[in-house]
Formats: structure tokens, sequence, C-alpha cells
């Protein structure tokens, strides 16, 4: 596939609340190597491999944002690089960086195939990538991803590392599991050169566990780091939900994503597309479009005209809940809608 656009429209992707949508997350897959507690059921149903968008059909979906105005799209999941043939839809994209409005292709991973596919994401033109990292206690680390072994991540952050690729570690402030060790997690993160984020649980999809046994909201987690930490605002904006601290003490940055405890939906730029071709144009509600049949049944002129729709049902912001007995109100994971 070369890098031909084949809408010829270019009008940009703009909602109801004026809001200018750039930036696609993109889901390859809803299937990992790691059944994080927070995320899936120990036992998750996995789509059959029948439902996914082929290789072919990812890429023209890219395209058709591409040719609105998108600038950027992260490759997520489940777990990206478990997909067989992702490397081949990141070329692809890869060589969309140069000709086309596309300017940045990143990736969100939990590292473990890295050792493997960081030399071919350079080669392909992805420069950041975020890894998902909660703890660094080993035992920790297995039981909230039910079997997973942190030395596979780490060997993962390393090889990313050397290859040249700029780090963001993602961590998700959990009660209990890693509230007493995030002091130490940033300062690891820091001290190697990365920033990392941290997100407060939300309430996709039925686990195993009440979320409101898992939330940690990041005001207490702010207060705690207060004690001892200075934590200076800082006004670089990435487009993201990512509020950003200097830590004095370290030098590093950290973001805080508070969908619970402060709402960001005023700044958001993107809209996200699951591996069998959904667009949801918010993760916290169930409005959805489907892409991948209005390309199997009206080609990218039908997709186009879908775009158009999306941008008039985008909500002006997710109504999550996480307070003990409310009810789940989206019922797809992070897994599946692409994190
Ligand atoms: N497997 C990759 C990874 O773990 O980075 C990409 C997909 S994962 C669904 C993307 C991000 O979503 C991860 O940082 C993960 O911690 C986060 N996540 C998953 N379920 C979540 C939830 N219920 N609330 C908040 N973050 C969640
Ligand atoms: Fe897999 Fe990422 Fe979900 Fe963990 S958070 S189970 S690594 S998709």
């Amino acid at each position: 596939m070369d890098g031909t656009i084949t809408v010829p429209q270019a009008r940009p992707l703009i909602d109801h609340f004026g809001r200018h949508i750039t930036y696609l997350r993109l889901s390859v897959t809803d299937r990992c190597d790691l059944r994080c507690v927070y995320c899936m059921k120990a036992r998750p149903e996995f789509l059959p491999k029948s439902e996914l968008l082929s290789l072919e059909e990812l890429t023209q979906l890219s395209d058709a944002f591409i040719a609105r105005g998108v600038t950027k799209i992260r490759v997520t999941g489940g777990e990206p690089l478990v997909r067989r043939d992702v490397m081949t839809l990141i070329e692809n994209l890869g060589a969309r960086l140069d000709t086309t409005a596309l300017n940045e292709i990143c990736l969100t991973t939990n590292a473990t195939q890295l050792p493997r596919f960081a030399g071919d994401l350079v080669a392909a033109g992805i420069k950041r990538v975020n890894v998902s990292l909660d703890t660094l206690d080993e035992p920790t680390f297995s039981r909230l991803t039910r079997g997973g072994r942190l030395a596979d991540t780490l060997a993962g952050i390393d090889a990313a590392d050397a290859a040249g690729l700029k780090i963001k570690i993602n961590t998700v402030a959990l009660k209990d599991d890693n509230e007493h060790s995030l002091r130490e997690l940033i300062s690891w993160a820091h001290g190697r050169g990365f920033d990392l984020t941290l997100i407060e649980i939300m309430p996709l999809g039925e686990v195993d566990a009440a979320r409101s046994d898992q939330f940690l909201s990041l005001e207490q987690v702010r207060a705690d780091l207060e004690r001892t930490w200075t934590l200076t605002p800082l006004t670089d904006n990435t487009g993201g939900p990512a509020r950003y601290h200097r830590i004095e003490e370290t030098g590093g940055r950290l973001g805080l994503i508070t969908p619970l405890t402060e709402n960001f939906c005023a700044g958001c730029n993107r809209v996200r597309l699951t591996c069998t071709g959904q667009l949801y144009m918010c993760l916290g509600r169930n409005g959805r479009l489907d892409l991948r049949a209005a390309l199997r049944e009206g080609g990218m002129a039908a997709v186009d005209a879908l775009l158009d729709e999306a941008m008039a049902l985008k909500p002006q912001a997710h109504d999550f809940d996480v307070s003990v007995g409310a009810a789940t109100k989206v019922e797809r994971t992070m897994a599946h809608t692409g994190g």
C-alpha cells in the first residue's frame, strides 16, 4: 500500500462544541498477554479473530481520518504488539508521516514484546512509547497482572530506551496495591529520565473486583506526595487530559489524569476506533458508529460521511461514577475500546 489519500475532501473534524479532533487512538486487538486486574477479568472472552478489521481496513480507516486532518495516531489495544501483523500496519502508517497530515505515530504497550520490536518501531518512524507499569515489586506485579513477570516489562523498557525511544510510564493509582509505593516508582522513572503519568481508575467494563475497592483518588495521592515533594504546575499542554507538574526534588515530570476528581473534557481532541471498527466519540460513553460496516458496504465515501455524523454526536463530557454500588454504565473494558 502506498501513502495515497483516497478521500478527496480536506474538511477538518470539528465537533458541536468547537473541539478540533486531530488525534485517533487506534485499537488493533482486544487480546493481551497480561490480565491486569483493573482492565479485564481473569478469563476474558476475546473477540473471534474474524471480527477484527483486516490490516488493509485498519490502514484505510486511518487514511480516512488523516484526510480529515488527524495528525496523531496512537496504536493501542489490548496489547498492540501481540497482533501478528502489527508491524506491517505501523510501517504503512510510517510511510504516511512525511507525505500526509500525519505527523506522529505513538504506541501504548505493556512492554513485554519490546525486546523484539523496539528497533523496528524506530525504523518505522515511532519516537515515543507509553509503557504501563504499576509497581516495581515483583509479587505485586505478578498479582496485578495475574501472572506477568516484572523482568519482562523491565527488559522491554531497557530495549526501548536502548533503541532511542522516548518513554513515558503510565501508572494506574490503585487503593492498597500501589498506594504506598508510588513515590518509589516515580523516583525510579525520573531517575531513568522518563516522565510518569498517574491515572485514576475508570469504571470501564465489569472486572472481578468492585471499582470502589480499586479506586484511589489522585487528590489524595497528590496531597501525600506534597508532604515531602514540591510539585510545580507546568503549562505544557500536550492536548491530552494529563496535567503536568515538575517535581523539584527529582527534576522529573509527573502527569495526573483525573477523570473522576477533575473533569478535563473541554479540551478533548480525540476519538477512538476499536479493533472491530467501532468509532467511540468518548471513552466514557456508549455512543458509537460502525465504520467497518460503512467501509464494507459504502467504501471510503460512506466512512467520510460517518465522520461528519461522529462530530455531530460527540458528547460534551463523560459521566464516570465509581461510588459504592454505582452501576457500570460503560460495558466495554479499556482493552476493548483501546486504552
Ligand atoms: N496493553 C497496553 C498497555 O497496558 O499499555 C495498551 C492497552 S491498555 C488498555 C492502556 C492503558 O489503559 C494502560 O495504561 C492501562 O493501565 C489503562 N487501563 C486499563 N484499564 C483501565 C481502567 N479501568 N481505568 C484506567 N486505566 C485503565
Ligand atoms: Fe493488557 Fe494493557 Fe489491559 Fe494490562 S492494561 S490487561 S497490559 S491491555
